[in-house]
């Protein structure tokens, strides 16, 4: 088994697996982005993880294939795929897929962090050097920047991530699955209502907030006023961590990452806020904020780059890994 690439041009297969969608993309060294093929698994009640596991599991195989054809190269360099965290069922069957294919393709293979390819998507997309990263997806919520040789975890929520929060809101109010985008709607015709504002230290904590505008709302209080409130509370505490940790670190730069990304009067208080501390705000395009296996094979490229070997018959998932605990050696 190759473990070893030239080191020149590098061609390199990204496979995502950690939760609802299953991605294969191929992406070169030089940050061309030669194809990018995904599937989300949806269910009504939220995602199961071994229903999850399923359909990675049944278009793994066509799914790989068509995103190296639709590349157009003839040859693959290397494998990359999540191999931490997420939904171990979920996470396995995108490990089981790479080895796989880096078996057949006879190249080798990397393991790489989701967090930390979602985080350096940052880079691959935006013109951001030395960020305060604000990452803000469903399931997680945490402002990161780095220091030492680590990403340093300055804030994060300490019960759901905020877009998590938001659905979850929504869900009590009648809105579906997923809240965000309809709870950004009704708030433009929104007033504001006070609701409580909970930043602990530089932690953040949304469950309560949830609870109290469900409250509001079983009370007679108005949808749209509700929903801007939720949003105007909500955003004002992850920018005040934010502020403050540009203020810590000493940086000069913000990028947004995750699919509540999306909101844009999330993006114009952190842009505001940055402004006025002569900072620069960046958003990973939409397209990319959420998961997929683009990210998955510039990680790769580039800790293989850094001299990274995994060995194909020890490598396993890493369910629970954060990301504070990785060195950044690329
Ligand atoms: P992710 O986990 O990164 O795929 O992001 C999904 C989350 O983003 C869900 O919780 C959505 O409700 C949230 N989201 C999507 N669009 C918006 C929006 N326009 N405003 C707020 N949240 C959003
Ligand atoms: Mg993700």
């Amino acid at each position: 088994m190759k473990t070893t690439t030239n080191k020149g041009h590098l061609i390199c297969l990204g496979i995502e697996s950690t939760a609802h969608t299953f991605g294969a993309a191929v992406v070169s060294s030089k940050k061309e982005i030669l194809s990018d093929v995904r599937d989300m698994y949806t269910s009504e009640t939220g995602i199961i993880p071994v229903e999850a596991a399923r359909h990675h599991e049944k278009l793994q195989r066509q799914m790989i294939q068509e995103a190296i054809q639709k590349s157009g190269q003839k040859k693959i360099d290397l494998v990359a795929f999540s191999q931490s965290p997420g939904l171990p069922p979920c996470l396995k069957v995108g490990m089981l897929a790479a080895k796989e294919i880096a078996k057949e393709l006879n190249v080798p293979i990397i393991g790489v962090n989701h967090i930390v390819a979602h985080l350096i998507s940052g880079h691959l997309f935006t013109q951001a050097k030395n960020p305060v990263y604000v990452f803000c997806s469903g399931a997680n919520t945490q402002i990161i920047a780095l220091e030492g040789g680590y990403f340093r975890i300055f804030g994060e929520t300490l019960d759901s991530g905020l877009g998590n929060s938001l659905d979850k809101f929504g869900r009590g109010i009648g809105l579906g699955f997923p809240a965000g985008p309809k709870i950004e709607a009704l708030a433009e015709k929104g007033k504001f209502i006070e609701l409580p504002y909970v930043v602990k230290g530089m932690d953040l904590s949304f469950a309560g907030i949830v609870t109290s505008a469900v409250d509001k709302f079983k009370k007679g209080a108005k949808e749209e006023d509700l929903c801007f409130s939720m949003q105007e509370t909500l955003f004002s505490m992850l920018t005040e961590v934010t502020e403050r940790a540009l203020a810590h670190t000493g940086k000069k730069e913000a990028v947004l990452i995750g699919g509540v990304a999306a909101n844009k009067r999330l993006c114009a208080m952190l842009d505001v806020m940055c402004k006025q501390r002569g900072a620069k705000f960046f958003q990973v395009p939409l397209k990319y904020c959420g998961d997929q296996g683009v990210m998955i094979a510039y990680q790769g490229i580039l800790e293989h780059l850094a001299g990274k070997q995994d060995s194909i018959n020890k490598i396993d998932i890493n369910p629970y890994q954060r990301v504070d605990e990785i060195k950044v050696f690329w």
